[in-house]
């Protein structure tokens, strides 16, 4: 009988994550730098990546190598994914809010003193289900034709 894999274990220290992707581990760490992902992080501050961290990953290189979106490219679309509307924040926290101001970098880029300040971006939704290719068109479709 087969078991479920759970796409979300964090299972690669960086260096098997960087094989996996072809990739320098330098690479993969300017990449955590500029915020286009959020490894596992141990307490021992070294990081592991799951297999939804690879499929991510992949499709950024896609964007960069086929698509020739620069990294400050990706960063500004990760910024339109309207956070506020998947996580119902408060007016209040959107006016403090320089993500909610802002579009050159996503939200889980900043250091929050509201309502994201207690959350933790990699398990929010708005980081795992809506910053892939395909999703972040099908949520900006949902509102438009609402
Ligand atoms: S980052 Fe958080 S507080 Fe700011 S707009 Fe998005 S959900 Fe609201
Ligand atoms: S918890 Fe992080 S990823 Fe989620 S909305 Fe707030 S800043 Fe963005």
């Amino acid at each position: 009988m087969e078991t479920a894999i759970d796409n979300d274990l964090p299972l690669y220290p960086i260096s098997s994550a960087a094989k996996l992707l072809d990739i320098s581990v330098h690479t993969l760490r300017m990449y955590e730098k500029e915020g286009l992902i959020v490894p596992f992080k141990k307490e021992s501050h070294h990081r592991l990546y799951s297999n939804s961290d690879i499929e991510r990953l992949k499709c950024i290189r896609q964007g960069i190598n086929e698509y020739k979106i620069s990294i400050a490219g990706i960063k500004a679309i990760y910024s339109l994914i309207p956070c506020w509307d998947i996580v119902k924040c408060s007016e209040d926290d959107r006016e403090n809010c320089n993500s909610f101001k802002e579009h050159s970098k996503p939200c889980w880029c900043y250091a929050h003193e509201n309502t994201c300040k207690e959350r933790n971006c990699r398990e929010c939704d708005v980081y795992r289900k809506h910053s892939d290719c395909g999703r972040i068109k099908n949520l900006i479709k949902s509102i438009t034709i609402r």
